[in-house]
């Protein structure tokens, strides 16, 4: 049944996806579009087909969208596919060198070639004093539902200032709700983007009468009759809900044993492959890019990955191109949007060549001679040029071209 090491994916063979979200998904289309026949299933340990996580702390939070307009497939799509959906099914076991999995309903799957699409999840500090995280439409629905219950004189206070942290503020303030956001470190964003456009998105909240305490972390969280957190001053904050945001871990217990090396993530080398036969898309992954091994929880790269990887399979470890992506990200937070391209490293000198921090702008990382990413404040026309520059690695001065161009 198994090809020789490194060989084509037999066409008619069996191939299992494990992950049924947006990743997993990608690489199922991604087979069939590469000409795969075989049979593909698609193991899924959340009940609902394949949906989309950023309406979550966007549309379906705020309640602009129902829920079901964040599904990507409906069961009649996966079926027009030729998708076994084992939906509410999750693998509990792998054996990466017969490709064996083994499922929570005590069956198992032997694949010539798998999709390693879990994915992350959040972490949820003080989970059991009821502080909410965001996933799931489940979690969307609960954070829903205690913000409808808190009411407009409700106070939220947001754990983390991160993306997904900014993005609940921004959207329970346009609900009409008081907001405090809480972050540790005292600079927001600093890690992702830098201190100097950090402090810029940390800005947006103010302006936006959200007040951000930086600087200080939450020490703990008492419930008596309303929630107290006790921060790391000495200060307390009295809430109504809360919501941490302070970042996932990629979903890879169900791998242990499994002969895969795992670090951050499943470790997968230039083409996506883990092990032959086997490879990795998505949050659950890490791939070399610029010398260091990256996991990267961005929309466009795990339906990249997804789709990468797929091509990856079909063509077998040696024939495989390598994964060369630019990543790219989103995220709306009031009615403005926060977009990167590439990557910056913690030395980048930040260069803003359009507009200016106090409003929206375009700001170019420096990596040496070399321009290493591009992040814009509402300016998605102006961004999209640098697109380009970073695929084909361009230099800092071509790249300042460019900006000079914007007149
Ligand atoms: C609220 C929210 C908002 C976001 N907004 C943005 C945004 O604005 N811009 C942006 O760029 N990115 C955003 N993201 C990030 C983006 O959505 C993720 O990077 C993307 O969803 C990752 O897709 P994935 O398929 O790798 O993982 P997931 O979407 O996590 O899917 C993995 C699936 O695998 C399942 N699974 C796990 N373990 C098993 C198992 N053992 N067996 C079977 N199935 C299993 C999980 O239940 C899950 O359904 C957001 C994420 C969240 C949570």
């Amino acid at each position: 049944m198994s090809p020789g090491r490194g060989a084509p994916l037999d066409p008619d063979g069996t191939v299992a996806v494990v992950g049924g979200c947006l990743a997993g998904l990608r690489a199922a289309e991604g087979l069939r579009r590469g000409g795969f026949r075989g049979r593909l299933v698609v193991v899924g340990a959340e009940a609902h087909p394949p949906y989309d996580r950023p309406p979550l702390s966007k549309q379906v939070l705020t309640g602009a969208w129902e829920p079901g307009r964040a599904t990507l497939k409906d069961e009649a799509g996966l079926a027009e596919l030729g998708i076994e959906a084992r939906l509410g099914r999750a693998a509990v076991s792998f054996d990466a060198d017969v490709r064996r999995l083994e499922l929570d309903d005590g069956t198992t799957l032997i694949a010539d070639g798998v999709v390693l699409a879990t994915g992350a999840i959040p972490r949820r500090p003080f989970a059991e004093e009821g502080v909410l995280a965001l996933r799931t439409l489940e979690d969307c629905a609960a954070i829903r539902e205690a913000l409808a219950r808190a009411g407009l004189e409700g106070h939220l206070v947001v754990i983390g200032a991160g993306f997904i942290g900014s993005e609940v503020a921004a959207a329970a303030a346009g609900l009409g709700l008081r907001v405090t956001v809480v972050e540790a470190l005292p600079v927001p964003l600093a890690p992702a983007v830098g201190e100097v456009v950090g402090a810029a998105l940390g800005r947006l909240h103010e302006h936006h009468g959200v007040a951000l305490r930086t600087g200080v972390g939450v020490t703990a969280v008492r419930r008596d009759g309303s929630t107290v957190l006790e921060l790391a001053d000495g200060s307390t904050l009295k809430a109504d809900v809360v919501v941490a945001g302070v970042g996932v871990v990629p979903q890879t217990g169900w791998l242990e044993g499994s002969g895969l090396t795992l670090g951050n993530g499943v470790v997968c080398d230039q083409a996506l492959f883990a092990a032959d036969g086997v490879v990795g898309a998505g949050d659950v992954a890490c791939f070399p890019f610029r010398g260091e091994q990256v996991r990267i929880e961005h929309w466009q790269m795990a339906a990249d990955m997804g789709a990468a990887a797929a091509e990856a399979l079909l063509a077998g470890r040696a024939a495989a191109p390598r994964f060369n992506p630019v990543p790219y990200f989103w995220s709306d937070q009031y009615q403005e949007k926060v977009q990167m391209l590439g990557r910056p490293g913690p030395g980048d000198e930040v260069v803003v060549v359009d507009g200016n921090l106090d409003g929206r702008f375009v700001a170019l990382y420096r990596d040496g001679s070399r321009l290493g990413a591009a992040l814009a404040l509402s300016r998605p026309r102006q961004l999209m040029a640098f697109r380009p520059l970073l695929q084909r690695e361009a230099s800092f001065d071509d790249a300042l071209e460019v900006a000079a161009s914007f007149g």
